[in-house]
């Protein structure tokens, strides 16, 4: 029998612990640890509220949770509660998937003015993130910039311009729907520090914001180098090139704008105690496409500024860390002596959803080439960390506890929506009876 650890129980944590299923079969327990009492990590804290069908992959890991020999053990810290250390000594393998939760900073002056905010914090804000439950976003003022031209800009500013109505159906946590419900903001300024070509948005989400209800997206066509340069993008970047062209012939009458500023690199933040502004300087490509500064400055107005520029993974006393890359240091995922590392932790904070099957896929196998399945047996696995925890008054939850919680925020949907998610770990805990 082999023991394996698996912390983080988002995509690339449920892969893992999926493709370790099927690699050992009975002769493996899989334990997936994470911090917070229920699981699914990004799928529940990070992938858009309206994007519901992409958050049905959890249906998936739903059968890996409850296959024999795989246990979810949520409320547990590594790194507080149990260290990693003491993880390898109780499993033959521990699996670092706890993902990119951190915002990458801009490195601005004016960064730490109130009304700046990472998307990590706006994103956990409106997806109900207990972390972020206070966040209070400041919505009263007209103008809001979005820093970034990746999915994660876009999810923001769609979220930003969105009626009540548009959220039919989605699990946007009410404190963010009335909030958002009572903006003010009117213009959304997207800033790209380079151009079109060099976004990286893509097709099916750029195509989204041409059918808002409420805001209208504008490009400045002389943001684009002539047509036959679209030859040169390979075929998803140039279909989102064509749908950001076709955003300038949309005639409709909206009452908010969505602004694509490209080639805008943020200098500074400048306000009276809070954000007022972002004085921004015109780029230009340079040799190597990156963006080149020309002197040229702007003031861009914004009293909520969204930076949507990149995540890092949170360091774990002991296990080595690549500062730039802000991930675990890793040769093909493994980190050192039976210590492995999964998805963005792996690869930092690149790639979707369905990225993170191969890599955990790709991981297991390493694995299971390094270990046979039958092992000298004296790992203490599963039972070992339930006996450490309750040593510390930690208590786990498992997934019949998470089964518990879901039936709760299901129960207490609003009409249309899929369930209403508790926001603070009390109330899940309440709901267990704890
Ligand atoms: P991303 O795709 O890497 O985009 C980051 C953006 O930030 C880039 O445009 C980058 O510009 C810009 N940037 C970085 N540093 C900057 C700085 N100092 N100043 C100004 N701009 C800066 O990251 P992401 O949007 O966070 O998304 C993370 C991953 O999740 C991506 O793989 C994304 O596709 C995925 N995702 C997918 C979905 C979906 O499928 N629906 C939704 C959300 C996220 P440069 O290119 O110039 O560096």
């Amino acid at each position: 029998m082999r023991h394996f650890a698996v912390v983080g129980s988002g995509p690339a944590g449920f892969y893992t612990a999926e493709a370790l299923a099927k690699a050992y079969g009975e002769q493996a327990r899989i334990d997936i640890l994470d911090r917070y009492p229920v699981p699914y990590g990004l799928i529940r804290f990070g992938v858009a509220p309206d994007h519901q069908s992409l958050k049905a992959v959890s249906k998936r890991y739903d059968k890996v949770a409850e296959t024999a020999g795989v246990g979810f053990v949520g409320n547990v810290c590594v790194g507080a509660d149990v260290s990693v250390d003491e993880l390898l000594d109780l499993y033959d393998a521990v699996i670092l998937a706890i993902g990119a939760p951190h915002d990458r900073k801009l490195g601005i002056p004016g960064e730490d003015l109130p009304g700046v905010i990472g998307s990590a914090e706006f994103v956990g804000w409106y997806n109900g993130h207990p972390d972020f439950a206070d966040l209070d976003p400041p919505l009263d003022g007209t103008h809001a910039a979005v820093i970034g031209n990746g999915n994660v800009a876009l999810d923001v500013a769609r979220i930003l311009s969105k009626t009540r109505e548009e959220f039919h159906g989605s699990d946007i946590v009410g404190h963010a729907l009335e909030a958002l419900e009572g903006s003010a903001i009117k213009t959304i300024t997207i800033l790209g520090r380079r151009g079109p070509h060099q976004i990286a948005m893509t097709p099916k989400e750029l195509g989204e914001l041409g059918h808002l209800e409420a805001a209208l997206p504008l490009v400045d066509l002389k943001d684009f180098p002539p047509h036959e340069a679209d030859d040169a993008l390979d075929p998803g970047q140039r279909k989102s090139v064509t749908i950001l062209r076709d955003f300038n012939d949309i005639r409709a009458n909206r009452p908010k704008s969505m602004i694509f500023d490209f080639f805008a690199k943020p200098l500074r933040i400048e306000g009276d105690g809070h954000a007022e502004r972002l004085i921004v300087e015109k780029t230009e490509l340079d040799e190597k496409g990156g963006a080149r500064g020309t002197g040229e400055t702007y003031d861009v107005p914004a009293s909520l500024i969204v930076s949507c520029i990149g995540y890092s993974t949170p360091p774990i006393a002991g296990v080595p860390y690549d500062d730039r890359g802000g991930k675990f240091l890793n040769e093909s995922g493994r980190i050192a002596e039976r210590l492995y590392a999964v998805g963005w932790a792996r690869r930092g904070p690149t790639g979707t959803i369905g990225t993170n099957r191969p890599d955990g896929y790709e991981v297991a196998e390493a694995i299971a080439a390094a270990m046979p399945a039958t092992s000298s047996g004296d790992r203490a696995g599963g039972e070992g960390l339930k006996r450490l925890l309750s040593e510390r008054g930690v208590k786990p939850t498992d997934f019949a506890d998470w089964r518990r919680i879901e039936a709760a925020e299901e129960a207490a949907a609003r009409t249309g929506s899929p369930r209403e998610k508790m926001v603070r770990v009390e109330h899940w805990l309440r709901t267990l009876g704890w």
